[in-house]
């Protein structure tokens, strides 16, 4: 490589030049990737604790490369977002899962709800809420049956667009929720602002439940918060039965995690769906 004269290439090390590589060939291929085809969604169970019944499941975005292989959403979606393909990725991905969840519906195997990820690049488009709308009549479904997971940071970047974009999602019926709750900082008086209706307790909180007690007063504080809002929860990365025991009796609302289910491709739930319903 050549220096241009203003010493460019000194403020890299090795390792960071090797990362913006890495990064340019995950933007060009994603470029690519939607007309190639190469966009699966996984589904993971989210149970009522309650009940021990699938409620719903959360639409999980895979990338399956030829050259590259797997390439993790953690990995990906970020560089999506900073160039663009994010918008129309994410709209992929709403109309995938709520095309497979009618069809599921249509196969007579009953889920409530389909959760679905959003980047706040989306959030931020003026016509979003027309967009979803305009999917939910396409789908055939309900608009309660789409839940929409909002991190804190897409609601508090700028607190009253965020809630005028959620109080138009939730005139139309759409389900909204936070996700990763106590990973950002969203302040409380924001937050009983949000029409929000679940609070989605982020993994880190519930990974070390069993031997953590600030944890579990954490997650029990988050619990009984939500419950004075009127909110219901959900624990995801729930693994052990001592977690779910835990979280059973601080009054959770539902559980989603590998102790129920990874998330899987859609014919792997559909095996499990059936199973549930004994048809
Ligand atoms: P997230 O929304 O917080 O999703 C939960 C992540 O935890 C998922 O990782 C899931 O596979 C994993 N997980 C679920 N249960 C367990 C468990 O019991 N233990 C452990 N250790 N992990 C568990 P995944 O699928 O790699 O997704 C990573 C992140 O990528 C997601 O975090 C979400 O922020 C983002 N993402 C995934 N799909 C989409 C999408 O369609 N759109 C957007 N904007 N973001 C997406
Ligand atoms: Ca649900
Ligand atoms: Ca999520
Ligand atoms: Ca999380």
């Amino acid at each position: 490589a050549k220096l241009d004269g203003r010493n460019t290439y000194s403020f890299f090390t090795p390792e960071m030049r090797a990362q913006s590589v890495r990064a340019l060939q995950l933007e060009n291929a994603l470029r690519r990737a939607l007309e190639r085809e190469q966009f699966t969604l996984h589904y993971q169970p989210q149970i009522c604790i309650a009940t021990g019944q699938i409620t719903g499941v959360e639409a999980l975005l895979r990338w399956q490369h030829p050259e590259l292989g797997a390439i993790s959403p953690a990995e990906f979606i970020p560089i999506a977002e900073d160039c663009g393909q994010i918008l129309p990725i994410g709209e992929w991905v709403l109309r995938e899962a709520l095309r497979q969840l009618q069809a599921w519906r249509k196969m007579g195997l009953m889920l409530e709800t389909m959760a679905v990820n959003l980047s706040a690049v989306q959030f931020r488009q003026p016509q979003f809420p027309q967009l979803v709308t305009r999917i939910l009549q396409e789908s055939g479904l309900p608009a309660h049956a789409l839940e929409l997971e909002l991190t804190e940071g897409v609601a508090m970047d700028d607190p009253r667009a965020a809630i005028a974009t959620m109080d138009e999602l939730h005139s139309h019926g759409v389900l909204l929720s936070i996700d990763d709750f106590g990973t950002g900082y969203s302040s409380l008086s924001q937050l009983k602002r949000f029409p929000v209706y679940k609070l989605k307790i982020d993994q880190s909180f519930v990974r070390d439940l069993d031997d953590d007690a600030n944890d579990r007063a954490i997650v029990s504080a988050i619990i009984r918060m939500a419950q004075a809002l009127g909110m219901q929860t959900i624990a995801e990365g729930v693994e052990t039965s001592g977690q779910l025991a835990f979280l059973r009796e601080q009054g959770c609302t539902e559980a989603q995690g590998y102790y129920y289910g990874r998330p899987m491709p859609a014919t792997q739930l559909q095996a499990l769906l059936a199973g549930a319903t004994g048809s």
